[in-house]
């Protein structure tokens, strides 16, 4: 079986198990929770691939220690919420691609 048909039969989450994070104490992506609740679609907890963003008692809860480094949260938010930058050197997710 090919690399490329054993990938075909893995979900996305074991896929993205393969990587490996080197989390920094100090977090690289700042929410500002007071200007979620005044957007209404929250389009971060939907579009998110690693589920950084999630819904506790209608209030927006982040955790930075699994995130991709895609960027998508940054473009996507409405209010201008999010301060991104990258992790330090050497830092984050350093993805692994077997
Ligand atoms: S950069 Fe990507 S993976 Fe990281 S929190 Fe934002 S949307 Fe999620």
């Amino acid at each position: 079986m090919s690399t490329k048909e054993v990938r075909k039969k893995l979900r996305i989450e074991d896929i993205l198990n393969n990587n490996v994070w080197d989390v920094d104490y100090e977090a690289h992506i700042i929410v500002d929770t007071s200007k979620c609740a005044k957007c209404e679609y929250k389009p971060c907890v939907r579009l998110c691939p690693a589920e950084c963003y999630t819904m506790v008692d209608d209030k927006v809860l982040f955790s930075y220690e699994g995130c991709l480094e895609c960027g998508t949260c940054r473009i996507v938010c409405p209010e201008e919420a999010i301060t991104w930058r990258y992790p330090p050197s050497g830092r984050g997710i350093h993805f692994r691609f077997s």
